[in-house]
């Protein structure tokens, strides 16, 4: 089921997100519907507050490099409780959007490489060393439990040009 999401303004986005303590069916129901607004909306990675729910969840599809060099994009992966360590010392720029900050897109700095641990809807912990777009799409989403935005890793100098743009989402996108 398709869940209303939470836009740039809404406090919950601000809000660190409390640990998951139990795998509850209401836990697994959140889940398959995060997986569903994800879909709806064609992101590739949505975070539990982004739907209202301010716990350590989220969900990212990975991205895979087929033989000929294009990207397809896989089933999505489930963070519980997730944490990175290890980020490269490396840090790369490349463009984000997120789907509660409707319209914009920005180039962000981020380390190159990181490593995750993360429990598994079945309560197995498992791990990851991951690069690139798919570092940076779980540094994006472990952000959002954490109550910050992309927007929040950019210059002064974007953040200033940027300023009009998230008055004209806050007020459009809350009512
Ligand atoms: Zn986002």
């Amino acid at each position: 089921m398709q869940l209303p999401l939470i836009y740039y303004g809404n406090p919950i986005l601000r809000q660190k997100c409390m640990p998951v303590t139990e795998i509850t069916d209401d836990i697994k129901a959140l889940v398959a519907d995060m997986i569903d607004t994800m879909k709806a909306y064609d992101g590739v990675g949505l975070a539990a507050p982004q739907v209202g729910r301010p716990i350590r969840i989220f969900i990212a599809c990975p991205y895979i490099e087929e033989e000929d060099g294009s990207m397809t994009l896989g089933d999505p992966i489930v963070y519980i409780n997730p944490k990175i360590h290890s980020p490269s010392d490396d840090e790369i720029e490349d463009v984000e959007g997120c789907l509660s900050i409707p319209g914009l897109r920005l180039d962000v700095y981020r380390p190159e490489m990181i490593s995750i641990e993360a429990t598994d809807l079945n309560g197995k912990i498992f791990h990851e060393e991951l690069e690139g777009y798919n570092a940076r799409t779980r540094m994006h989403e472990n952000d959002h439990i954490n109550g910050v935005l992309y927007i929040d890793r950019v210059s002064p100098a974007v953040k200033k040009k940027i300023e009009p743009t998230l008055k004209g989402i806050k007020k459009k996108y809350n009512p």
